[in-house]
């Protein structure tokens, strides 16, 4: 069977926990500059922060300056998984 090589890690829980404030751009700009250095390289949060970074370009350029609540509300589920399966791992 496959190894489990994508689970978060300790990184990615503060990442993750990070992630909303990061795409709101509510954190520092080391802080921003820290969390984009980690999603560039990881492969657990890396795609995801990637693909929700993309919804919410074609949410702005459509004239929305706010993640859509419902985007946020999948986006958390998804965070939510991946800090559980971090637990589980
Ligand atoms: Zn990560």
């Amino acid at each position: 069977m496959a190894k489990r090589s994508t689970r978060a890690q300790g990184d990615c829980r503060a990442l993750l926990t990070r992630l909303f404030g990061y795409l709101d751009r509510e954190l520092g700009p080391r802080e921003q500059r820290a969390v984009e250095k980690h999603l560039a390289a990881c492969h657990c949060c890396g795609p995801f922060a990637e693909s929700l970074r993309r919804t919410i370009a074609v949410c702005r350029e459509a004239g929305e300056p706010e993640v859509p609540p419902a985007v946020r509300r999948k986006a958390r589920a998804r965070v939510k998984a991946l800090l559980s399966r971090a637990d589980a791992g």
